[in-house]
C-alpha cells in the first residue's frame, strides 16, 4: 500500500458514506496501536507500516482526541464500559503501546497526563530488566520505571518474554512464552496480569490457532487479547481477538479523526480477504511486520 490506498478510500469513500448515514453510528470503542513515541525517520518503510509516532505529533494526537471528545483510558477500562452498555455514555479511546520503549516514559507519559488520560502498555519482558535493555536497538524501560508508571496510573500486559512469532511455535513453546511473562509481570508488579497483546500480524485466517491461543489465554488467566486486525472494538466481539487502529506519524487530523469515528473500519475486512487469498494461494503474510498487511 504504498500508495496510500488506505488513506484515499478512507477519507474520500468511507467518510462521506458516513456522513450520509449509510454506515450507522454504532457503541464502538477505538484501541489506538502505537509503538515508540520519537523521531525515527523510518525512510524505507511504507507509512502504514511505520511504527514512530513523532512526539509532536503525539502530542496534536492526544490534542484532536480530547478536542473530539473523547477520553483516553487503559484497555480494561474501556471494556468494562463497554461490557456495561457505558460505552455511548462518554465517548472513551483506549490508547495501547507495545514493546515496552524507554521514549513512553520521556515523550508520551507527560502529555497524557495533561489530558488525565492514562494507558496500557505490552511489555516483551525479556526486553525489560533492572539494568536498561534494549529491543530492536531502541532502549527499553527498566523494572522501576515500570513500577513508578503504574502507581501513576499506566497499565501493563504481556506481549510475550522473546517477541517471538508465536504462530511459528510449538504449542508447549508458545504456552511458556504467555505463562512465564506473565508470571514475571505479577511478580514485578505484585498484581495479576489479565491483559496480553499479540506480537507481530495476527494469524487471523487461521482459525484453530486463534482459537486454542484464545483457549491457553483464559487457562492462564488472561482475560483479553489484543491484535493488529484493523476496527474499532464492538459491544459483541470477542475479547481474545480484540481489534486496534494503528497510528504513527502519517496520521494527520484528517486520517486520525477518520479512524476513530470508525472510517478506517472497512481495512479489517479488507484486511481479512487479502489473508484468506494469500493462505489459499500459498503466499505466506509479509515477515516481521507489526501491523497486520492491509
Ligand atoms: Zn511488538
Amino acid at each position: 500500500m504504498t500508495a496510500r490506498l488506505d488513506r484515499h478510500l478512507t477519507l474520500s469513500l468511507f467518510r462521506p458514506l458516513s456522513r450520509t448515514g449509510w454506515v450507522k453510528a454504532d457503541p464502538s470503542v477505538p484501541v489506538l496501536m502505537y509503538h515508540s513515541i520519537s523521531d525515527d525517520a523510518e525512510k524505507d518503510v511504507p507509512p502504514y507500516y511505520r511504527l514512530a509516532t513523532s512526539p509532536q505529533r503525539f502530542a496534536e494526537q492526544m490534542n484532536w482526541l480530547a478536542d473530539a471528545g473523547f477520553r483516553g483510558v487503559a484497555l480494561d477500562e474501556a471494556l468494562a464500559a463497554l461490557a456495561d452498555g457505558e460505552a455511548s455514555l462518554e465517548p472513551l479511546a483506549a490508547i495501547t503501546f507495545d514493546d515496552g520503549f524507554r521514549d513512553f516514559h520521556t515523550a508520551a507519559w507527560p502529555v497524557l497526563q495533561n489530558h488525565n488520560f492514562t494507558a496500557t502498555m505490552y511489555l516483551p519482558t525479556g526486553f525489560i530488566g533492572a539494568q536498561r535493555k534494549s529491543f530492536h536497538g531502541k532502549e527499553c524501560l527498566t523494572w522501576n520505571e515500570v513500577r513508578e508508571l503504574r502507581a501513576q496510573g499506566i497499565r501493563f500486559g504481556s506481549h510475550t518474554v522473546n517477541h517471538s512469532k508465536l504462530h511459528d511455535l510449538p504449542w508447549n513453546a508458545i504456552s511458556d512464552e504467555l505463562k512465564l511473562s506473565q508470571s514475571h509481570l505479577a511478580r514485578e508488579l505484585a498484581e495479576p496480569i489479565v491483559s496480553f497483546a499479540y506480537p507481530y500480524a495476527f494469524p487471523q485466517e487461521d482459525r484453530r490457532f486463534s482459537n486454542r491461543l484464545a483457549e491457553l489465554l483464559r487457562g492462564l488467566g488472561y482475560e483479553s487479547c489484543v491484535t493488529t486486525v484493523v476496527g474499532r472494538v464492538r459491544p459483541q466481539d470477542d475479547w481474545f481477538n480484540l481489534k486496534r487502529l494503528p497510528v504513527n506519524s502519517c496520521d494527520d487530523e484528517a486520517l486520525f479523526l477518520a479512524k476513530l469515528q470508525g472510517n478506517y473500519d472497512w481495512l479489517g475486512s479488507a484486511q481479512r480477504l487479502v489473508r484468506q487469498v494469500k493462505r489459499l494461494t500459498g503466499q505466506s503474510a509479509p515477515r516481521g511486520s507489526e501491523t497486520s498487511a492491509p
